[in-house]
């Protein structure tokens, strides 16, 4: 019994290494596909995709087959991937990077590298970066093996067929997906196959990934709160599993669950000894009013952001509140709210300045019109002046790619952060993909400072 045990783990182990060769594996090539679909997970239709020794096969309804094991937690940015694929006469398939699960309909998130030797009803042959760089000359046949390899690095893509290469693209700077495709942006994420339709058989198999190295320093999303249903169990899940280590921020002022030091107390007791920063997001410009240094100086940091404040008639605005927003003239109100944001980073003892440059919703699209040059340099100034991080706002993708340009020159530190509303953490890719872009290193980034060197400890001694 014992030995049918060994030689059945034998079996197995020699069959998963097996299709990754010696020489490749030394390489750093590691396998995704063990002969069996553990690690992967059908949307729709799932009977579209089988098993037939060492194979998978694709035929049916339309259907995609999403990598979600254990390599790199399925969260792979920069790499290489090899996939050996097969296709009948008239067939379409493809290969998703970037991309993530979807129930339902073609994936939204992500780039199809195409799979298409005759299926003449599309121009766009094997080897496409689909709607991003065409292949329309045939550069592979049905009824034999061909290697798809993708090479994905910073903002470049190289695709092979059996060693040939067939697309050299580079993304623009920023970013210009096509209308109809948004998410087809370059980020992070993880792999699928598709089955196209029930006249498409293809087949594929050896597939191989190798990570390359992109950011060398660990990230941290300052921004996560415990909020829509999150639980601090869940975020430690999330935060082991993509490798993130979390600052988990209490809401604290006027109008929010905590107003006072025994708020603060009870939310310092509640994150003791979890392996996550204890952050305060100080709302409203009454905070200090509310809070006694004592017990604030207790977080490891404290952020707040230039959403709330009495605008210059004397009302309560908080910018993502239509009724509260009162613009009149965008520039007088652009003006205005460099004046307070400014004012924040000079008078309120913070860490982190985040959800920078946020707009409130009616005049959102004129983003880059409305924050100029000038008044930008204002807001990046007075952060640097005042030692105050500058958070790179991975849910509404703010501060923009021009402004993080500006403030690294600056000399401005960085903080990554997410500001959930629920359990929406993703993997912070707006970061990732302005780090990529700059260039920002391990140094352009805040770190929580130790007891007595917090922006409180600075404030109070400066009074
Ligand atoms: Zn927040």
């Amino acid at each position: 019994m014992k030995m049918k045990i060994i030689f059945l783990c034998l079996f197995i182990l020699s069959a998963g290494s097996g299709l990754v060769s010696g020489n490749e594996s030394k390489q750093g090539w590691i396998s995704l596909f063990d002969g069996t679909l553990n690690d992967w997970k059908a949307g729709e239709n799932k009977a579209s995709f089988t098993v037939d020794d060492g194979v998978i096969v694709a035929n049916g309804q339309r259907s995609h087959l999403f990598y979600v094991g254990p390599v790199e937690n399925a969260i792979f940015t920069d790499f290489e991937l090899k996939v050996d694929v097969m296709t009948k006469s008239g067939s379409n398939g493809g290969i998703y990077f970037h991309t993530e699960f979807q129930q339902n309909n073609w994936p939204d998130k992500g780039f199809e590298v195409q799979v298409n030797n005759t299926y003449n009803r599309d121009p766009k042959k094997t080897g496409s970066l689909y709607m991003m760089s065409n292949v329309t000359k045939k550069t592979a046949g049905d009824d034999v093996w061909f290697t798809e390899h993708i090479i994905v690095k910073g903002k470049r893509v190289i695709i092979k067929i059996d060693d040939k290469k067939v697309v050299d693209w580079t993304e623009d700077d920023p970013p210009r997906p096509p209308s109809r495709f948004s998410k087809r942006v370059l980020s992070s994420g993880t792999f699928a196959l598709q089955g196209h339709d029930p006249g498409s058989t293809v087949y594929y198999k050896n597939i191989r990934v190798r990570p390359l190295p992109v950011i060398d320093f660990p990230l941290v999303d300052y921004h996560v709160h415990l909020k829509g249903g999150l639980t601090l169990e869940e975020a430690l899940r999330m935060s082991k599993k993509r490798g993130v280590k979390f600052g988990i921020a209490q809401n604290c002022g006027l109008g929010f669950n905590v107003t006072d030091d025994n708020g603060l107390k009870d939310y310092l007791e509640k994150l003791k000894g979890k392996s996550v920063y204890v952050a305060m997001q100080a709302e409203g410009r009454e905070w200090l009013g509310l809070f006694s240094p004592e017990w604030i100086a207790k977080f490891d940091y404290v952020f707040s952001d230039a959403m709330t404040f009495t605008d210059d008639s004397g009302r309560r605005t908080r910018l993502w509140i239509k009724e509260e927003v009162n613009i009149g003239d965008k520039q007088q109100f652009m003006d205005m709210l460099v004046r307070k944001t400014v004012g924040i980073l000079n008078n309120e003892p913070i860490d982190i300045y985040v959800n920078p440059t946020f707009l409130p919703a009616e005049i959102a699209d004129e983003y880059d019109d409305l924050w100029t040059r000038q008044r930008m340099m204002k807001v990046i100034e007075a952060a640097v002046r005042n030692d105050v991080a500058i958070e790179i706002n991975a849910r509404y993708k703010i501060p923009s790619a021009e402004f993080i340009k500006l403030a690294k020159k600056a000399g401005a530190k960085f903080a990554l952060g997410t500001n959930n509303g629920g359990k929406d953490l993703g993997n912070l890719e707006y970061c990732r993909r302005m780090i990529r872009q700059y260039r920002l290193k391990e140094s352009d980034f805040f770190k929580p400072r130790p007891p007595g060197k917090r922006a409180i400890d600075r404030w109070k001694s400066r009074r």
